[in-house]
């Protein structure tokens, strides 16, 4: 029997996960924060401080990255879902032209409900009529070269599918949701002209989004954008412009710090989700009467896991025993069903071999 807490066999979905060194400071800084004397939760945001803070996190996200100084980092709130709508405001409205998305799962067909709001939006494939269960070849998509900007969702946390190359023109503004696999693996940033990332799935707790901007896109702003909604507003206002989620950016210095110090960058901690993955799809596939993946082979999520058991009640038998041994968030989201294990960075290897002991298990009985 393993010896981890109900913490470590955290396999929720969104907010998912966070380390446990990260846990542990976060708790001493709600008391106090050793060099300053006061609680995280009473500190001015205009403190020097915070000020220093919030260049940690944005140094620490640019090293991980190795993010040159034509992309900004802000750390905005509103979630991705505000995103949503920011990204066609900024770069749709007005411009003339059309957006792509790809509609892959729940979050991209989410995205672009707001986009059609700000001009015309041509969806280059659709994934509903096949489920949401596979994901394109992003070489055989009918680009336009003249598009206002292409968007997609790197990792579909509901379906569980992930792109694992890269889709796009490089000609056209590449847009993209990594809400949920940001920082699980090493990228070329450069080649993004706008990313975005909410804290819950993989980097701290819900309040922040970190949005990485081309600066140069900046310059085509429509007028007429609220302030709050308009990005320049943030980077002249270094993610202050009013009361930032303090806490929220406080915990993401501090994971992004974890990735640096403790991992040793975005190379190790994908190699160490590899082996979350594989070993975990290795368990589901050793099972196939049993266990049912839902994600097409090739483009199965490495962060998210998602399988059905041959009928609910055996899922809702599934489930009651997985919590009877102290795992959580292994519900499937609520559109979907099913079961899903989310391996964020945070979850642990040794956490990853308790679920697939307790797969083991459960299928010898069944
Ligand atoms: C969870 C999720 C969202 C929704 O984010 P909010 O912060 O709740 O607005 C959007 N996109 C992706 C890919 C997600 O996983």
């Amino acid at each position: 029997m393993h010896e981890l807490s109900a913490n470590d066999l955290n396999f929720s979905g969104g907010p998912g996960a966070l380390p446990a060194a990260v846990l542990a400071a976060a708790q001493t800084a709600i008391l106090a924060v050793p060099e300053v004397g006061l609680s995280v939760l009473g500190i001015s945001h205009r403190s020097d401080w915070f000020a220093g803070v919030l260049e940690e996190a944005e140094r620490n996200l640019r090293h991980l990255l190795d993010l040159p100084d034509s992309h900004a980092v802000l750390f905005l709130q509103g979630g991705a879902t505000l995103q949503f709508s920011m990204v066609p405001m900024l770069m749709l409205r007005g411009s003339g032209k059309v957006a792509e998305y790809l509609r892959t799962g729940y979050w991209s067909a989410q995205s672009i409900v707001p986009a059609e709001l700000e001009g015309e939006v041509r969806v280059l494939w659709d994934g509903e009529p096949g489920g949401f269960s596979d994901l394109p070849d992003p070489d055989s998509l009918p680009y336009s070269p003249d598009a206002a900007y292409f968007h997609y969702v790197s990792n579909e946390t509901v379906e569980g599918l992930q792109f694992h190359t890269l889709p796009g023109l490089d000609q056209v503004a590449r847009v993209c949701d990594m809400s949920s696999d940001f920082l699980s693996y090493p990228f070329n940033a450069k080649r993004f002209d706008l990313i975005y990332a909410h804290a819950q799935k993989n980097l701290g707790p819900a309040g922040v989004t970190v949005v990485i901007v081309r600066r140069a896109l900046l310059e085509q702003t429509p007028a007429g954008v609220p302030p709050i909604l308009d990005y320049r507003t943030h980077l002249h206002a270094r993610s202050i412009y009013n009361t930032p989620p303090v806490f929220a950016i406080y915990v993401v210095a501090l994971v992004t710090r974890w990735l640096i110090d403790d991992i040793g960058g975005l190379k190790h901690m994908a190699e160490i989700n590899h082996r979350k993955a594989r070993a975990l799809y290795a368990m589901i596939d050793s099972y196939p009467e049993l266990y049912l993946p839902c994600a097409a082979r090739a483009h199965r999520s490495r962060m998210n896991l998602t399988f059905r058991l041959p009928s609910p009640a055996l899922e809702t038998e599934f489930l009651r025993r997985a919590a009877s041994e102290g795992f959580s968030g292994l519900q499937g989201h609520r559109s979907l069903g099913g079961i899903r294990a989310s391996l964020y960075n945070a979850v642990t290897p040794e956490a990853v071999e308790a679920l697939c002991e307790f797969m083991e298990e459960f299928a010898n009985r069944h």
